[in-house]
């Protein structure tokens, strides 16, 4: 696709001519990945931020009440991920340094150990060390979204640390050297973002040749300062869905979720609806309910009470109803399942 085309499909309003985007894309899932939609498991094992981001809501500083999940709490969670027939425990947090690396390692050792599980890590940027030893202790994907690939943007919601300036563009590509799949992502609809900025996010997903793509919509928390902000005057959910459907027929081969933010903003139909636009994986979350309303990333998060059988009961029943099953295994990327001996 070039990026005229890419471009066309961003502005493109008319209904048929947006079927015609959604059906090339759903057809491309079906050919490339199939029918199976992989369950992953979701444990946000940590509210602990030391970053200032202006978008999120568990950003340093926020008034949120902080918790962090001890290493048998998330081992728990993993094996109700296997109870469940999960292939794929994700362990997320805000970027807490009180998550040591060697405990996170002798977690997810003991994961690996005791159960069949895929372990993904979405930690935030932490040191090349710490990535290679968790790699060493059997992690097998990272997922670190992009957040917008317009440079000043990033720099404007996403404020560096220290000296060294935040890329993380450069650590998904040594994320990939250390033997990781490697995820990225953006937000839709942040102040100032663009059309040319989204377009560009595609070719930079195809660039780095992502494992996994997430797409949400940006939901502004009242608690950070973007939510001042005026946003974009585009639809920002069907928006994120151009983007889904442009992510599968840019990157065919890409697990790509339908994400939690998606879910929220529509909550009758966001996942089914990403789903029939490209989208092949569910998070379903796993945190422990007293922690989950704490993990407040944007307000009024989708499945928030739930217990992880009643959400599971739900899912099941919503892929059955649009003619979707449930993915068996680990559900690798391609690349994944290629590099397999
Ligand atoms: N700390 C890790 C990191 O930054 O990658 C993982 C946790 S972070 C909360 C996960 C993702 O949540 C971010 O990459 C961002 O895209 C999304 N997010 C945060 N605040 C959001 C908001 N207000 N609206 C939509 N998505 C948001």
């Amino acid at each position: 696709m070039t990026r005229a085309e890419v471009l066309g499909w961003l502005r493109e309003d008319d209904p048929a001519r947006l079927d015609e985007l959604w059906r090339r894309a759903d057809e491309a899932r079906r050919r490339v990945v199939g029918d199976e939609v992989h369950l992953r498991g979701l444990v946000e094992v940590s509210n602990h931020c030391v970053r200032t981001c202006a978008y999120c809501g568990i950003r340093a500083g926020a008034p949120v009440t902080r918790y962090r999940m001890s290493p048998l709490e998330i081992f728990e969670c993993a094996l109700q991920a296997t109870a469940l027939g999960y292939g794929t425990v994700v362990l997320q947090a805000g970027e807490d340094f009180g998550l040591e690396p060697e405990v996170v390692a002798e977690t997810i050792r003991a994961i690996r150990k005791h159960t069949p599980l895929a372990i993904t890590l979405s930690l935030g940027e932490r040191t090349d060390e710490e990535l290679a030893a968790w790699r060493e202790a059997g992690a097998d994907r990272y997922l670190l979204r992009f957040e917008t690939s317009n440079r000043a943007l990033y720099d404007r919601i996403h404020p560096s640390r220290g000296r060294e300036p935040s890329d993380r563009i450069a650590m998904l590509r040594r994320l990939r050297a250390l033997g990781y799949a490697a995820g990225g992502g953006v937000m839709v609809g942040l102040p100032g973002q663009t059309l040319d900025d989204l377009a560009d996010d595609i070719a930079m997903f195809a660039r780095l040749d992502l494992d996994m793509i997430g797409l949400g919509p940006y939901l502004p928390h009242p608690a950070t300062p973007l939510a001042a902000e005026p946003r974009p005057a585009w639809d920002s959910e069907l928006m994120t869905y151009r983007m889904v459907a442009l992510a599968r027929l840019a990157c065919p081969g890409a697990n790509i979720p339908g994400t939690t933010a998606l879910a929220t903003v529509n909550r009758a139909e966001g996942r089914e609806l990403a789903l029939s636009r490209g989208a092949n994986v569910l998070m379903p979350n796993l945190t422990p309910t007293r922690y989950r309303e704490h993990y407040e990333i944007y307000p009024d998060k989708a499945c928030l009470r739930e217990t992880a059988d009643v959400c599971d009961g739900c899912l099941r029943k919503r892929l059955h109803a649009i003619g979707r099953t449930v993915g068996e295994g680990r559900g690798d990327a391609r690349r994944e399942a290629r590099s397999e001996p």
